[in-house]
């Protein structure tokens, strides 16, 4: 019976010497049980890490207590290919093993067994759907059409943005802008120019932040970024930089060349804020000042 269950069975000795090998081992190793007894453990497979598993072994020996190895320690305590063909995407064959004491007539632990146990399908499963689990959060956190921090997953980073700005003596500056004019851009080159231009933009805000900077897509043509640890006279600068290379962008449309322009509002940290949001209803008023002053235009709060 033992010789033919699915699951590996090995019997060491103190000295770690291979007493018993059945079937399953025998089929995954390539060894054969009369090949293989006698051997010590280590030697026969030196990619078994020693020290870590006398230390697993040892508490059997002396406790007379199970141990357990499981595939999220360590994938696999023998290297073996996996021939599944549904998990066929892993190479290995991932394994949780069990190590029993063996306890003779006198109460010794002489022996200890090992179970070895094929969890490929277990562990290929978990992984996949750790991986599915990783991109939707990136899915869900993104903006699809720009790929930028959508505005969820924003204003949760400009919500711990204005605590730590409460907590410590840095300013940071908040940055609103807005395309002008851009229902004229929908209008004269349809909507899906209205869509290169906004990604167009995006682009260049990305291109030109620093690492520590946060953007995200607020609304339709709407734009933030998170100015760490700058204030709004710093913030001036990079907003009409970014301002003067927008002005200088074109797009070739089957209706020509097509130019635009962005409204830029600028609020720094106060610490009479109560809420993030108070920070962006002030951000959010600058922009509207840009706006009423001609547009193409950057304006501090005040
Ligand atoms: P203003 O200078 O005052 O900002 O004028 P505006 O025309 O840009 O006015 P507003 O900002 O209110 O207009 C936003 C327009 O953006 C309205 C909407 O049709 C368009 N829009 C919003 N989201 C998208 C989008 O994802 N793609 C495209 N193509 N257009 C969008
Ligand atoms: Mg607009
Ligand atoms: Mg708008």
């Amino acid at each position: 019976m033992i010789q033919n269950i699915d699951v590996g069975l090995v019997v060491l000795d103190k000295e770690y010497r291979i007493e018993a090998w059945n079937g399953f081992m025998e089929n995954h190793s390539g060894v054969v049980s009369t090949q293989i007894k006698g051997k010590n453990l280590f030697t026969a497979f030196p990619d078994i890490d020693e020290e870590w598993f006398r230390d697993k072994a040892d508490t059997v020996f002396q406790l007379k207590n199970r141990a357990f190895t499981t595939w999220e320690q360590r994938p696999y305590l023998f290297k073996f290919k996996n021939y599944q063909p549904i998990t066929g995407t892993a190479e290995y064959m991932f394994q949780n093993t069990t190590l029993l004491p063996l306890t003779s007539a006198t109460g010794e632990v002489e022996h200890i067994s090992m179970l070895i146990y094929d969890v490929t399908d277990v562990a290929v499963n978990r992984e996949q759907l750790k991986s599915a689990n990783r991109q939707l959060k990136t899915l869900s956190r993104s903006d699809r059409l720009t790929g930028l921090y959508n505005r969820g997953y924003w204003e949760e980073l400009m919500r711990m943005e204005f605590l730590r700005a409460r907590r410590s003596q840095t300013v940071s500056t908040l940055m609103i802008l807005d395309i002008d004019h851009f229902k004229n851009v929908n209008d004269v080159y349809g909507h899906q120019v209205g869509d290169q231009v906004i990604r167009l933009l995006a682009n260049s805000i990305s291109s030109s932040q620093r690492v520590t900077d946060i953007s995200g897509r607020y609304g339709g043509e709407e734009f933030v970024v998170i100015l760490v640890d700058t204030d709004p006279k710093h913030a001036m600068i990079s907003a009409e930089r970014l301002r003067q290379k927008v002005e200088s962008l074109s797009l070739s449309t089957a209706q020509g060349e097509l130019t635009f322009t962005i409204s830029i509002g600028l609020c720094g940290y106060r610490p009479e804020f109560e809420s993030h949001e108070e920070w962006i209803v002030e951000a959010d008023k600058a922009l509207y000042e840009s706006k009423h002053n001609g547009r193409n235009q950057t304006t501090i709060a005040g």
